[in-house]
């Protein structure tokens, strides 16, 4: 199942709330994915189309709390799109219907219908949390927090809807960024923090949790890795010098020979042949007495170069 069914799934089965709060987002689930007509005789009728049936039976639902009319549910399969089966929610023209219409704010227009956001209505925290839960049933998506980016998108047709949903995110502290696509607007969040607290304002709790369970996871597991990479890095930097000290000494062996070193670049010589796998700090403590690493460092550079003179090659640096 993909993470956003889980997530549509949970928000579908969660309490029905307050009769202001199911409002909002009946509001908000046909903003998304409502049609309204109006037949010759201007009777008014509305669906709302939904691929998930949890939605579907919570639409219902909500509708029925509500206003208690005449709805029906049918099922149509899609001849496109993968043949997938459509759930459509009818609210049949009835008496009643027309205020129905009104309390949800839809208004005939000259072009049409126009689904109007009352803020007087709608000014509760609890109504907008609902509101953006409409949004994420009706068009939302969120990936699934394995990948390698996070990301959840909203994506609205109408402009004025659009930038309702961009303020209800803001007022909660969210920071959306939106691109038009297609003549449509798709609002995004990218950060997991964003997306989990937008799942949190949503109420979906448990697909939170399985969310920052597998963030949490993957971030230490990332942490993980990077630390095994940085201490094998500085290993083979270790072994690599090690392994270049060991053949100067070895050349200085051969010419003019160890005894004939100062004393003290014979010892450190000597210990360094003997011990190839030690560091340079774990070189200083075995002298007596000891030395520093930078003491250590400063010695096997002496070598060097001295190995390298006697091989012709230039001084490093
Ligand atoms: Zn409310």
């Amino acid at each position: 199942m993909s993470f956003t069914k889980q997530v549509k799934d949970e928000m579908a089965r969660i309490d029905d709330g307050e009769k202001c709060c199911q409002l909002a987002e009946l509001k908000s689930l046909i903003m998304m994915s409502g049609n309204v007509h109006i037949d010759a005789d201007y009777h008014l009728s509305l669906t709302l189309e939904t691929e998930n049936p949890a939605i579907a039976r919570r639409a219902y639902r909500l509708a029925k709390n509500l206003f208690n009319l005449q709805h029906e549910v049918s099922v149509k399969r899609r001849a496109r799109l993968k043949k997938s089966t459509l759930y459509v929610v009818r609210l049949l023209p009835q008496i009643g219907t027309k205020k129905a219409f009104k309390t949800l704010g839809i208004e005939l227009t000259p072009k049409g219908y126009e689904i109007k956001w009352d803020s007087d209505i709608f000014k509760k925290r609890c109504c907008h949390r609902s509101y953006l839960r409409g949004v994420f049933l009706g068009s939302g998506s969120v990936s699934n927090p394995e990948q390698k980016t996070y990301h959840l998108e909203i994506v609205v047709k109408d402009p004025t809807h659009y930038k309702i949903i961009c303020e209800l995110m803001r007022n909660f502290g969210l920071n959306p960024k939106s691109l038009m696509k297609r003549n449509k607007y798709m609002i995004y969040l990218k950060e997991s923090e964003q997306i989990v607290d937008f799942l949190n304002i949503i109420g979906a709790h448990a697909a939170l949790l399985s969310f920052e369970g597998v963030r949490v996871k993957k971030e230490v597991r990332n942490r993980v890795n990077r630390i095994v990479n940085c201490e094998t890095a500085n290993l083979n930097k270790t072994v690599d010098a090690a392994i270049k000290q060991v053949e100067a000494i070895r050349l200085l062996e051969k010419n003019p020979g160890l005894e004939k070193l100062p004393v003290g670049l014979e010892k450190i010589a000597r210990l360094r042949l003997e011990n190839p796998d030690l560091s340079l700090k774990e070189l200083g403590e075995l002298m007596n007495p000891v030395i520093s690493k930078s003491g250590v460092n400063h010695r096997m550079r002496r070598l060097q170069k001295m190995a390298d003179k006697v091989s012709g090659k230039k001084h490093r640096k």
